[in-house]
């Protein structure tokens, strides 16, 4: 049964959660609309850094605080990519990584390695944490590698703020993983968007997709044919995130609202904790963390040593 859009035309696409139908045109502005609503106003004037997978999110996100950056009074864009050196998808993100940089060829795009800014490749720590049998899956490693690194080039490039493509799937997920490995205050760190008034002098963090399903990227990239990397991780599998994304999809699938409750929920309750989180030098890489050693140096030392 063909659906008409609010303009006339044929409607295509939808969004969850809405019965309306929409045209290619009319979907891509009123998506757009969504994201440039969670978008805070004190990044106006900023250096904003954008945290790029190469992924359908994180490219989406870089093409719309592209093309919204003067509306946003962005200062200045920088894209930081992170090579875990996985070599299927390194092989893939070159291609893709060139061709965004003569899309958007007044971005500055920064890459690391692993190796570069933690003397170890992705695939080298999983193997020795595999042959001495750590309790460390893939993601694990490489999340909190991750989450360093992005800091890290985020201080180098000066930036103010970080923008990451989290979505709504992805911050259901982390809700769901962190109560069950029984650590739900996790939560806190993982979810938290602060304010400007919580800064100390770490770049802070912003995420406009935490509310927008994965499906409304997703006909959001068709309709606008930006290049992304389309390739699964032959880690992902061995995380527990992963049997997570299949449960929730199946929740999804029934009823919608399920995902976004759960995040708008947690959230809120997120914001009503917020607290400055202190942080100190890494005594080992003399990097930002809220413990005397961070978490990479930790998980580092104990698979290497
Ligand atoms: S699936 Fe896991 S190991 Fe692979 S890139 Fe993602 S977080 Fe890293
Ligand atoms: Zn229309
Ligand atoms: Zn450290």
């Amino acid at each position: 049964m063909s659906h008409p859009c609010v303009c006339g035309l044929l409607g295509e696409f939808k969004f969850p959660l809405t019965s309306e139908y929409f045209c290619p045109n009319c979907f891509s502005l009123k998506f757009e609309k969504k994201v440039i609503k969670r978008i805070p106003k004190y990044i106006r004037g900023h250096h904003v850094a954008i945290s790029l997978s190469g992924g359908k999110d994180s490219v989406t996100l870089l093409h719309l605080l592209h093309k919204y950056q003067r509306k946003l009074r962005i200062n200045r864009l920088t894209a930081i990519i992170l090579e875990e050196e996985i070599p299927e998808i390194k092989m893939i993100r070159r291609k893709i990584v060139n061709k965004l940089r003569s899309h958007y060829s007044d971005i500055q795009i920064i890459q690391k390695s692993y190796t570069e800014l933690f003397g170890y490749s992705l695939p080298r720590l999983v193997q020795q944490s595999d042959e001495q049998g750590l309790e460390f899956t893939p993601c694990a490693i490489c999340g909190v590698l991750r989450r360093h690194g992005i800091l890290q080039l985020s201080l180098d490039t000066k930036s103010d703020y970080i923008a990451l493509g989290n979505t709504l799937e992805d911050e259901a997920g982390t809700i769901l993983l962190n109560i069950m490995r029984g650590t739900p205050s996790r939560n806190f760190r993982d979810l938290i968007e602060y304010k400007p008034t919580d800064r100390q002098s770490l770049p802070l963090r912003f995420k406009p997709l935490s509310k927008i399903s994965e499906k409304a990227i997703l006909n959001y990239t068709k309709i606008n044919h930006y290049p992304i990397l389309n390739a699964q991780c032959a880690y992902a599998d061995r995380s527990l995130r992963s049997e997570i994304s299949t449960f929730l999809a199946k929740i999804e699938k029934k009823d919608p609202r399920v995902l976004y409750n759960v995040v708008s929920l947690i959230k809120k309750d997120m914001r009503r904790k917020a607290q400055v989180e202190r942080v100190q030098r890494c005594r080992s890489c003399t990097s930002y963390s809220s413990e005397p050693v961070c978490s990479a140096c930790r998980i580092i030392q104990k698979i290497m040593s």
